[in-house]
Order: structure tokens, then sequence, then C-alpha cells
């Protein structure tokens, strides 16, 4: 065997996002002992950067050692009892995989269902609670990456709230790329992931809870069914107060990536982080409109961090990705389930959000699209950009 050397891409996908050399870096530096009192001392800095990051004061922040899905894991399998009813809302990937975990978590799953790109209107959620009075938690995906439509956290949250549910909310893809407001929302349990706007490499599953939520964990009839995520062993290594004892060990490296993420974070301010992504997200859709592409998603529920773009009728949807790649060394997403083939997922998430990207992102797609027969103004699209850019 040889070292394995990748080649330098930009990654404009639907995560992994670009990682930064200074996060890198920090990732290179020298393992410590994951009970190390140095290392422990950077452990509160994550959990103190991560409640800033989710803006909230919950005590039970930090995180999980494992990616997204074991985010969602841990809030399923530790606030859903035996018998457990959840309303789910799906209009993606992700509300079905919220579904599954109900389910293996022993609960019943009432679906509340919208077509993909859209969301479903508050009545329907609201008809969902009131039908099934013995809800106990509402689950949603803030920002959904298959499609890229984002959900009004704030208004289900007051909904779940007005028929005493308890809230689940994914925010893999959204936390550091729009607002998440989880004390101001009070929203009950979330989960994110390191590898999306944080721009961290994968593999870290910040997660945050409610006293709320931590009650319900407590009255629990049944055992969790996770000896991993069960968030009353684990705490006993993150929890810190009356000494840290031996849970799993925790990856440590992958930790002070995380660390400096926040560090960036609050060294450019949170606030000005989502202006930027909103920006480039302006930016970019300036571009792909002015090559003639329309979006998936209707704009007042579009988020800034995941374009979903339509494929043009008569472009092969997988030549024009591959030749992105093997011309430009750039990774867009495909689309997912009943979207495959029918849309290309564009990322500008965390250090992907730069106009260095979307500059590269237009102007590789416009080649891409005439090497297809597909005849676009590639110079007119990026002085569409640049004029957001400049503005
Ligand atoms: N939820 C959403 C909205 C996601 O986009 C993803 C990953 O793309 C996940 C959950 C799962 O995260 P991971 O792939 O890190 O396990």
């Amino acid at each position: 065997m040889k070292s394995f050397i990748p080649p330098k891409r930009t990654l404009m996908g639907p995560g992994p996002s670009d990682v930064s050399d200074r996060i890198l870096e920090a990732m290179a530096r020298p393992t410590l002992g994951h009970l190390d009192p140095d290392f422990q001392r950077m452990m509160e800095e994550v959990k103190e950067g991560l409640k800033a990051l989710f803006r909230t004061e919950n005590k039970l922040t930090f995180p999980v050692s494992a990616p997204g899905s074991a985010g969602m894991e841990t809030c399923f399998a530790n606030l859903v009892d035996e018998g457990d009813t959840v309303v789910v809302i799906r209009n993606g990937v992700f509300g079905e995989r919220m579904r599954e975990n109900v389910v293996r978590a022993g609960g019943n799953a009432v679906m509340v269902d919208a077509e993909w790109g859209t969301t479903p209107k508050l009545e329907d959620v609201e008809a969902a609670l009131e039908a099934n009075p013995d809800a106990k938690i509402l689950a949603f995906v803030h920002a959904e990456t298959s499609t890229g439509v984002w959900a009004d956290a704030e208004a289900l949250a007051e909904l779940a709230r007005k028929y005493d549910c308890l809230t689940i909310m994914d925010a893999v893809t959204s936390l550091g790329g729009i607002p998440v407001e989880i004390d101001g929302w009070q929203i009950d349990a979330v989960y994110s992931g390191s590898q999306k706007c944080l721009s961290c490499t994968p593999g870290l599953s910040p997660v945050s809870f409610s006293d709320k939520a931590i009650k319900k964990v407590k009255a629990r009839k049944t055992p969790v069914r996770s000896w991993f995520l069960d968030l009353s062993l684990v705490m006993s290594y993150w929890d810190g107060e009356g000494g840290r004892s031996y849970h799993h060990t925790a990856p440590v490296n992958a930790l002070y990536g995380l660390h400096e993420a926040l560090v960036m974070v609050s060294e450019e301010g949170l606030e000005n982080v989502w202006v930027r992504h909103a920006v480039m997200h302006e930016a970019l859709a300036a571009g792909l409109e002015k090559l003639g592409l329309k979006f998936l998603v209707d704009e007042e529920i579009r988020l800034p961090q995941l374009n979903a773009m339509v494929v043009p009728d008569g472009v092969d949807e997988a030549s024009v990705r591959a030749y992105l790649l093997e011309k430009h060394n750039l990774e867009i997403g495909a689309g997912l389930g009943p979207m495959a083939g029918k849309v290309w997922r564009i990322g500008l998430m965390g250090s992907s959000a730069s106009e260095e990207n979307v500059e590269l992102c237009i102007t590789a797609i416009a080649d891409a699209l005439k090497a297809h027969q597909y005849p676009v103004d590639g110079i007119a699209a990026l002085e569409a950009a640049r004029v957001v850019l400049d503005e």
C-alpha cells in the first residue's frame, strides 16, 4: 500500500463542504488523552461555543462522537419512549429518516407529507396535532438538504407548544448557515453536523436539549435502546461536573477541528456568517438564472446554502456532474429519491460560501452546459453575479 493523496477539489455539493487549511492544521496537532486536563478545558470551550452557535443556555449541549445521523438517533432514541406518538413532517429524505427513527425507538409516527420542494401548510400540521391528542413530540427538518427547503421553525415550535408537544429539530444543514434560535424558538431537542455550514470534517454531531426534554428522558418507562447514545451514560464524559469518567474514547483530533471552526465563527461573528451565506446565494442565483437554470424551490422558502437547480430538458444530469469533477475539480450533488436525475444540488456551506466559489461554479457550469450542447452566455452570468457581489 501507498499513502493516499486526495485530489484538490472544490466541494459545492450537499456536504461535506470545503474544510479550511486552518481547521485541517488544528486537527494535525498532537493527540492528547481524552481525559487530559488540557483537553478537558478545550471540551468546555467546545460546549460554550456550541451554545453560542445554537443560541441557547441549554446546559446539555455537546457534540456526539459520530455524524449527523447519530445526533438524529440520539434525539429520537432518548426522547421517544415505547408507544409514544410523534408527528413527523416529511417533505424529503430526512423526514423519512425521522419516521424510521421513531418506529425503531418503539413509537408511532404520524406523518404530515408535502411534495418534495415544498413545505406543508401550518394548517395541515395543526390538523395532525389536533387529530392526535396523545402526540408527545413534533419532529421536523429545519433545512431539508434533499430539496433546499427552509422550514418555519419558529411557527412549528409554537404550534407544538399549543398542543403540549416537545419539538425535535434537524439542524444538520441549517446550523451556521441561517439563523437557528434554540431558546428564542423554544426548541426542545436539536441535532446538527460538523461537515456542512461549520466546514469541519464529517463525523461530529452537535446536539442540545432543553430542561423539558431532559425531564421527559428522566421519566422514561423503558431504558434507552441504544447504549452508546444513551444520554444518561454519555454525560458521564461530557458533563464534567463531579469529574469526567470514561464512556468512549472521544475523537480527540476531530474535536480540535470543531473547536477551531467555532473560533472562526466567533471571529467572523455569527450574524456576519449568516449574511455571507445569504449574499453568496443571491450572487449564485443571479448567475445561474442568467444561464437559464430554474430553482426547484419557491423563493420564500429557499435555503441560501442548498440550491436545488432543475436540470434542463435534454441535458444528461450525471454527465454534467462528471464533467465538472473531471475538468474543474468541482463537486456538486445529484438529486435524491424522486429528484434523482431531475436536479443538481449546489451547496454554499461554510468556507464554500465564498466569492471565489460562486465565480468558479458559474464559470464551470456554463462550460459544462456548452459541452453538453446547451448554449449559454457564461460571461453575462458572471457579470450578473458580480453585480450582487459588488453591491
Ligand atoms: N439530516 C440532514 C438534513 C442531512 O442533510 C444529513 C446529511 O446530509 C443528515 C441528517 C445526516 O447526517 P450525516 O450524513 O452526517 O450522518
